[in-house]
């Protein structure tokens, strides 16, 4: 039956990667241009990494796949965000695929479809200098998140994608449920959103359980370090083949923002909303609550090391150097 495999080529928006591992490409209406789903060969169908966007151009092209005769044993995900996550219920409603996710993945879920979910964001932005911030709620988020996964993973757990047995590996920081999949023999590693070739994934307090994402993030990096990786698929953009080079880059990266940040607030103590502001400018409401955010777990960190110290003036937190 996944003969048709082949059949994919005919695709321009799929990549052969290996003979068992193809790319597609399915093309994201916000932020991010496009977002990675990876189809893995096996007897009983392909399994599918992650999904892409709620959104009829992603259902077309996964339809056309299946018209093609090509059979999809299961769904499972890196993490629960809505360009990876977004048509999982979709599969599982109008196709009986089941869906697979990590037990933290599936807490997130649980999370998001809860009324008011973004109060605790409200009150972090509050907090830190912002006082009038709506959360992006999209139409459809109450659908995507609403539907009960066929089967969980954990961390260190084996999984089989396709035919091939991978290992589970918690990484959170990107997000806190965040996967990758590594196949030891192989040395391939996907990687999701933890490294993206071109651009920095963004790291961000999305929830009260995320207490200091940034460190885990760097965390997660020495995790990933520790395998031999000679090829990692990434959630967005390009394949990595050098991905010990490509993490070492981002890390500089965020080295150079923390220090802009602490030269931000050399003569005086500031909130995260000035420095934020001073750092990329006001911009639009999406972009620059992304920066606060960003701003805001990046101080976090910065005073887990002991960089930085914070105290309350009038209600909102002010950071000031450590001497
Ligand atoms: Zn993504």
């Amino acid at each position: 039956m996944n003969k048709c495999l082949e059949l994919l080529n005919q695709l321009p928006m799929v990549k052969k990667i290996t003979e068992d591992i193809y790319l597609l490409s399915i093309p994201v209406p916000f932020g991010m241009v496009q977002a990675n789903c990876y189809l893995m060969r096996g007897t009983n169908g392909i399994t599918v990494i992650d999904t892409g966007v709620y959104s009829k151009e992603g259902m077309d092209i996964w339809n056309r796949i299946m018209g093609m005769g090509i059979a999809i044993e299961k769904v499972v995900l890196t993490h629960y965000h809505i360009d990876h996550l977004g048509l999982a219920r979709w599969f599982q409603e109008k196709h009986g695929v089941p869906v697979f996710i990590s037990s933290v993945g599936n807490r997130e879920i649980k999370r998001r479809q809860k009324k008011g979910y973004a109060d605790y964001v409200i009150s972090l932005f509050k907090q830190h200098g912002c006082k009038d911030f709506s959360p992006l709620v999209t139409e459809y988020d109450s659908y995507i998140y609403d539907f009960e996964p066929d089967g969980i993973f954990e961390d260190g757990q084996s999984v089989r994608l396709g035919d091939e047995i991978y290992e589970a590996l918690w990484t959170p920081g990107h997000s806190a449920d965040h996967f990758c999949f590594y196949h030891p023999v192989q040395q391939i590693m996907i990687v999701g959103d933890l490294v993206l070739d071109k651009i920095a994934p963004i790291v961000l307090i999305e929830s009260h359980h995320d207490v200091n994402p940034l460190r885990e993030y760097f965390i997660s990096f020495e995790k990933v370090a520790k395998h031999s990786v000679s090829i990692a698929l990434p959630g967005h953009g390009n394949v990595i083949e050098n991905v010990y080079k490509r993490m070492e880059e981002i890390r500089l990266g965020h080295r150079h923002r923390l220090e802009e940040m602490t030269a931000a607030i050399k003569d005086e103590a500031k909130t995260s909303l000035t420095v934020s502001e001073e750092i990329y400018g006001k911009g639009k409401a999406l972009k620059s609550s992304t920066h606060l955010m960003a701003t805001i777990t990046r101080f976090i960190y910065l005073e887990s090391i002991g960089k930085v110290k914070s105290q309350i003036i009038d209600g909102a937190l002010f950071y000031s150097l450590v001497e």
